[in-house]
């Protein structure tokens, strides 16, 4: 186990879907075994684009710790906390704020894109602007040295990592520079073929039933070319087949690959032996899952726990910065 410090959060968007779960929730299950390990329910960004209609945060929050505890991520391993539960997150925000140039800000390319794809919705807000420093305190408060990301999201570390030199440049050495841990993980296709999205409505969730995961794998989307039972395919275009090369064993992605190129084997068979296998993966997970929508108690229990230890570190953090910039002690 390393001695170094891995961080990440995320959003409460509402329930994990499979694409959450490979392409973070895994890794993160793996991480806690290597590293000192913090992870983070962001509900404060949540409100910087959702600000307006906060009627279901309490939901998501608790939506999302179900499914990190079902998931794999052990509160006696990791310590598992709500952002807005530790206000030193706050405190260094406004720290951070008054030294970070607008123009850093302002150049960042989520900033405008969002503010373009996201229509309905007035994003010319303060918080939004201001959404990397946040992002920026969330990490520096715990001094973190790795930080689990995507390579879409190195411009965003990057940031942090330049408020962090700053920081160090006016006051002296209180951060170290966080570190991205870049990590392989798997791309899921949506139902449609599309990313699997919330927003596109193609998701399998972990909190689905198997009734709901066996209708929802039976009606994706496979090769177009592919119309009659005696049709070649081309699995490498098929939406099942990427599912396949993720749950399925290496004997079977070649067998079904096999079958579909040759049209040994229809669609439906190959979705009922990826379903078989996808519900091998899930069912542990749902299992615990519905013990822990049974005991809310137990979640609440997780949270305060995590908020406490969370808080611990995030308070000796604060002292040195009080420290370092001369703040009344
Ligand atoms: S046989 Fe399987 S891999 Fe081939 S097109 Fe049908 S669902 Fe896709």
């Amino acid at each position: 186990m390393s001695n170094k410090r891995v961080l990440s959060g995320m959003q409460p968007s509402g329930k994990l879907h499979l694409g959450n779960w490979l392409g973070a929730l895994k890794n993160w299950v793996k991480l806690q075994h290597e590293y000192e390990s913090f992870f983070f329910i962001a509900d404060w960004h949540a409100l910087s684009t959702n600000y307006e209609d906060t009627s279901r945060i309490r939901e998501n929050v608790f939506e999302m710790a179900v499914d990190w505890v079902a998931a794999g991520l052990d509160p006696e391993k990791s310590v598992i906390f709500l952002q807005s539960g530790v206000l030193e997150h706050a405190e260094l925000h406004v720290l951070l704020s008054m030294m970070t140039p607008v123009s850093w800000l302002e150049r960042n390319p989520t900033y405008k894109d969002q503010q373009q794809q996201i229509t309905g919705r007035d994003l010319a807000t303060y918080g939004f602007l201001g959404y990397p420093v946040l992002q920026a305190a969330d990490i520096l408060i715990y001094r973190a040295n790795c930080i689990p990301v995507g390579i879409d999201q190195l411009p965003h570390l990057e940031l942090t990592r330049e408020i962090c030199r700053r920081f160090n440049t006016f006051y002296g050495d209180v951060f170290p520079e966080p570190q991205p841990l870049l990590a392989e993980t798997a791309k899921v296709p949506g139902l449609d073929g599309r990313k699997m999205s919330k927003s596109y409505g193609n998701t399998i969730n972990l909190s689905d039933t198997p009734e709901e995961i066996r209708q929802k794998v039976m009606t994706m989307v496979t090769d177009p070319q592919r119309i009659k039972r005696t049709d070649v395919g081309n699995p490498e275009v098929c939406g099942v087949y990427s599912f396949h090369k993720i749950f399925s064993s290496k004997d079977e992605q070649a067998e079904v690959a096999e079958g579909c190129r040759t049209a040994g084997i229809g669609c439906i068979d190959c979705k009922k032996r990826l379903l078989a296998n996808l519900m091998a993966e899930l069912t542990p997970i749902q299992e615990k899952r519905n013990e822990l929508v049974a005991a809310p108690d137990k979640i609440r229990a997780i949270l305060d726990d995590g908020a406490g230890r969370a808080r611990k570190a995030a308070q000796e953090t604060m002292q040195a910065v009080r420290e370092s910039m001369k703040l009344y002690v």
